[in-house]
């Protein structure tokens, strides 16, 4: 095997094996790969420094280097300082279902163009389903420089598997540093059909994304350990970095003045999996309470989890023009749907007023009330560790304590009419 003057061992491409995909030519960070007039890869071993960036994206294995010296090239490259490569692509998918998109989809357009940003990146959003053009200019709208929009008949209703066929097919394209989709159900269940796909990594379920400023690399932020520590993971060698973020976690993004442009793909679904659709089902959680979507949340804990408690609730909720939502333990009581339970494993959710009514506070349910504008908290122990993130509290029963805000509330209603 050749070797660079620095004795570096320089990969080969295997020609039998070659698909000519030219994957490893635009991941060549010194344009050391050519292709031959018959369709196949060749490295250039004047140029080539043996980074084995080649062997990491190559889909079919056609890079001979050996194991030892990719995991000396993959130490080599993280050694290096990162320079911005122009032409890196910061990529989010815009997820549509019965013709809205989702917050989430746009939330995380802001967060990526902050992202792009610091790596001098293009940020491209990535448009599928059937009729959904009109989707596009809003991403441009909102920061994108460019949108690529793939439509087909196939993708009027979502399955997974032709979604998961058509994004990586996109992905391929496009060759994303980094690809950001919303923590929603569809999205999870996208994200692990396309990591699997493009043989990369994924963070599931973020709460945090910041780019590393030595490596360039994405930060992913997310609880672990039953939410007990907040772990930051990146993906170093494969491509692209794939997160799940949940909605709400970061703010709407202003409008963007700046051009864009549309792109737009053609795609042939794989024969193999187009299902045949017998009926539909409709998503009975769309037709329920988002309580994402709610200016103020009346947030009932364990200490207030009783059906004596609901009515009041509910009152100081249509006073304030919010609606009840609830911890853990009120789900699992049955009192409430899983739909309103806020936390790590229920929704993330920034009202501009949070009410935490007998709601301790444990770290599983404040990590998803951090965007709140202002929280109130209402529990009958001075210790209780929602107060430490309370911007107001109250000591006291709440069977005391709301029927005096109710009143008071309403005292103020009457005296504004
Ligand atoms: C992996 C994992 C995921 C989890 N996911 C979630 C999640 O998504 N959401 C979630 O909420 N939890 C979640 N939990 C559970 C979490 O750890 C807590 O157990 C839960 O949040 C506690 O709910 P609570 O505050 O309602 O109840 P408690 O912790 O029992 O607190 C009740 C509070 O009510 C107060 N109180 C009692 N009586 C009164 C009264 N009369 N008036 C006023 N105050 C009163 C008490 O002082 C107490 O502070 C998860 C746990 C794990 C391990």
């Amino acid at each position: 095997m050749a070797k660079t003057p620095a004795g570096i061992e320089i990969p080969e491409i295997i020609p039998d094996k070659c698909i000519g995909c030219q994957i490893c030519i635009s991941k060549c960070p010194v344009e050391a790969i050519k292709l031959t007039p018959d369709g196949k890869a060749w490295i250039d071993p004047e140029i080539c420094e043996g980074c084995g960036q080649c062997a990491e994206v190559c889909p079919v294995e056609a890079v001979d280097l050996d194991r030892t010296e990719r995991i000396k090239a993959g130490k080599r490259l993280r050694d290096k300082p990162f320079t911005p490569v122009s032409g890196q692509v910061v990529s989010v998918y815009i997820e549509i279902r019965n013709g809205k998109a989702a917050d989430v989809s746009w939330e995380l357009v802001g967060k990526a163009r902050e992202l792009a940003d610091k790596l001098e990146a293009r940020l491209a959003a990535f448009v599928l389903g059937s009729d959904v053009e009109e989707f596009c200019a809003r991403a441009g709208s909102l920061g994108c420089d460019e949108v690529h929009l793939l439509e087909h008949d196939t993708l009027k209703r979502y399955v997974s598997s032709l979604y998961g066929h058509a994004l990586s097919e996109l992905a391929h394209k496009v060759q994303p540093e980094i690809l950001l989709m919303g923590a929603t159900s569809h999205g999870r269940d996208l994200a692990g059909v396309v990591a699997t796909h493009l043989k990369t990594g994924l963070t599931a379920d973020c709460t945090g994304l910041d780019i590393e400023e030595d490596s360039g690399l994405l930060l992913m932020t997310r609880p672990t350990f039953g939410g007990n520590i907040m772990a930051t993971i990146f993906c170093e060698n494969h491509r692209p970095q794939m997160s799940t973020v949940r909605p709400k976690v970061f703010p709407m993004p202003g409008l963007n003045e700046k051009k864009w442009k549309l792109i737009r793909h053609a795609w042939r679904p794989p024969e193999s999996s187009v299902p045949e659709l017998i009926a539909f089902i409709e998503d009975k959680s769309l037709l329920g309470i988002d309580i994402t979507e709610y200016p103020v949340l009346i947030v009932a804990g364990k200490g207030a989890c009783s059906k004596d408690s609901f009515p009041l609730l509910e009152e100081l909720a249509g006073l304030l023009g919010g609606v009840v939502a609830c911890s853990r333990p009120v789900v699992e009581s049955g009192l409430m749907p899983y739909e309103r339970q806020v936390g790590q494993t229920g929704k993330t959710v920034a009202p501009k007023l949070y009410i935490g009514v007998g709601v301790s506070g444990a770290i599983q349910h404040r990590v998803a009330i951090q965007g709140a504008e202002r929280i109130l908290a209402v529990n009958n122990d001075p210790d209780a560790p929602i107060f430490q993130v309370a911007d107001a509290g109250i000591v006291g029963d709440y069977a005391q304590v709301l029927p005096e805000l109710i009143s008071r509330l309403k005292a103020k209603v009457k005296n504004h009419e």
